[in-house]
């Protein structure tokens, strides 16, 4: 099978459809392993690990966690 540079241009925007339809951490856009985090409080969200889960929340609730 031939591999010129249309085909290898075309197998580039095709591996490039793939990965924008995996899914990533909502925190730092990294692809999301096979055991992601999520935040209960953080409805739909996924995390790619423990620390961007932590984050996540921080920066969500921060305002909350601070009396007035
Ligand atoms: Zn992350």
């Amino acid at each position: 099978m031939p591999f010129d540079t249309g085909t290898f241009k075309a197998l580039l925007a095709w591996a490039d459809k793939i990965f924008e339809k995996l899914p990533k951490c909502d925190r730092c856009g990294d692809l999301l392993p096979e055991h992601y985090y999520t935040v209960q409080e953080l409805y739909g969200d996924k995390f790619c690990s423990e620390y961007c889960a932590e984050r996540a929340y921080a920066d969500a609730f921060r305002e909350e966690e601070v009396p007035a």
